[in-house]
């Protein structure tokens, strides 16, 4: 491993830990459930997906505004009026917010509306971002890249440590290999190494690891027995109509269903599920006062 002098884990107890609310804590006993769309398509698609996911044992919301599509002719993301629409669902609702930067210009907005910044796979060694991100005084969410080595992984997050951010969670998302019937191949391998070789929190996303629902369950399920801290996961209210990744997406009622299915997994390994929150009163929408 080279000169990993800020990620490296000096003895067993020593484990970060990352708050993104009152109510999120990543890397402690309780593990950690961030749902929700791959992209962020309109305020009511967000506001059914807060209000279900809201009532379950879900500390966190994602939803992407800043899309990494593969063709330049896909739908790119809402910008901008996504992050407003992800800010007034996070504060009626109590959720705090997982939103992709993609580049250095996009950072002061998802500052100023998210709780945390995910580097996406494709910029996991987009080095001038992780620095600009290691100034940016929200926590991160740093995932592997495609085909990233382990110490590829961990000196992406030497960075932002580096540039002054402390406050980095890892998320393996699968990896590239020569079988295209899973989207990627999932590495469960790498959570064990990393829990030994790093004091950060390590979170997995079965989605894009497998990229078909009906595989993500089971594989939320093993990487909660291997140790990971906690899982994010796509969800949609109607996971077909999804303009991005519907092939992966669970239902509200299946995330909802996999999330609980996740109790007894969790305390097999000394890990626990959330409560779910008291029931917040959800404010209404302010409406603008006619002239
Ligand atoms: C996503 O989270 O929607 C995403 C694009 O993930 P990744 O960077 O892991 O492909
Ligand atoms: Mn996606």
């Amino acid at each position: 491993m080279l000169d990993a002098k800020l990620t490296t884990k000096s003895s067993l107890e020593h484990q970060t830990t990352v708050k993104l609310s009152e109510h999120a804590t990543i890397g402690g006993k309780e593990i950690i459930i961030i749902g929700g769309p791959c992209t962020v398509e309109s305020a009511q698609q967000m506001e059914e997906v807060a209000t279900r996911l809201g009532l379950a044992p879900i500390q966190a919301l994602r939803g992407g505004v800043y899309k990494p599509r593969t063709s330049p002719y896909s739908f790119q993301g809402l910008g901008v009026e996504g992050l407003k629409i992800l800010a007034d669902v996070s504060q009626r609702h109590h959720l705090p917010i997982v939103t992709e930067v993609m580049s250095i210009a996009q950072i002061a907005p998802v500052v100023t509306y998210a709780d945390m910044l995910q580097i996406g796979s494709r910029n996991m060694q987009n080095f001038e971002l992780l620095k600009a991100v290691g100034q940016a005084g929200k926590p991160v969410l740093l995932k592997r890249g495609l085909s990233a080595t382990i110490e590829e992984f961990v000196m992406a997050a030497e960075y932002i440590l580096s540039h002054g951010n402390p406050d980095v969670v890892l998320c393996e998302r699968g990896i590239r290999s020569f079988d295209n019937y899973t989207r990627n191949v999932l590495d469960l391998g790498a959570v064990v190494a990393l829990k030994q070789l790093t004091h950060l929190p390590i979170i997995v996303d079965p989605s894009h690891a497998v990229g078909k629902r009906e595989l993500v369950a089971p594989l939320a399920k093993a990487a909660i027995a291997c140790g990971a801290d906690g899982l994010i996961i796509e969800c949609h209210p109607e996971p077909e109509k999804s303009v991005s990744d519907a092939r992966q997406a669970l239902s509200l009622e299946d995330m909802i269903e996999l999330v609980y299915s996740l109790r007894s997994v969790a305390a097999a390994v000394g890990r626990s599920l959330a409560e779910v929150r008291p029931h917040f009163s959800v404010v209404p929408k302010v409406v603008a006062k006619s002239a």
